[in-house]
């Protein structure tokens, strides 16, 4: 559970650099996740100087099993993100137009886990398909998408047959 904190007490002024791995265990401590799998590296930076506490973080990776959008074949979907925030002790509030994270007074760390997971949701890509990024080069696979196809115009295609019957009778 420590493996996504960051120290913040006794740090002098400077940068402290860190980075963290993002597997298939990471999302599993959020229920309502379409994420199962993925492999993302996180690198944060601390940067403390004149009272000041930045923190600055950026994702790179992929999350994997994500249905394509078209033929619903499990694919690979690049991600890269990168915020810079303040760190702030909660009741400091002070006016700012960038984002804040508020921590309690005396905080040894910060565990950045919630933050990672927005960032991720927030990078994924509304569009999930192949071809559309760089990673999956293969096509749709086309067995899946002429299945679709034949499912959806099928059902479109189902008659009453009272309506039929009557077709017949005014054509007469
Ligand atoms: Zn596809």
């Amino acid at each position: 559970m420590d493996y996504y904190k960051i120290k913040l007490t006794g740090i002098k002024d400077g940068v402290y650099s860190n980075s963290f791995e993002i597997r298939d265990e990471f999302f599993e401590t959020f229920s309502q996740t379409e994420i199962s799998s993925a492999d993302i590296i996180a690198k944060t930076c601390l940067i403390k100087k004149d009272k000041k506490t930045t923190l600055e973080v950026e994702i790179n990776g992929v999350i994997n099993k994500i249905p394509c959008d078209i033929c619903t074949e499990e694919i690979q979907v690049p991600i890269s993100s990168r915020t810079s925030s303040i760190i702030q002790e909660s009741g400091k509030e002070e006016a700012t137009e960038e984002e804040i994270i508020y921590i309690q007074e005396n905080k040894n760390d910060l565990c950045i886990k919630n933050h990672l997971y927005e960032m991720i949701i927030l990078a994924i890509p509304t569009k999930r398909q192949h071809q559309l990024n760089s990673i999956n080069k293969d096509e749709c696979n086309k067995e899946m998408v002429n299945l679709i196809n034949k499912y959806s115009i099928k059902t479109k295609k189902i008659a009453d047959p009272r309506w039929e019957a009557l077709k017949d009778i005014k054509l007469k």
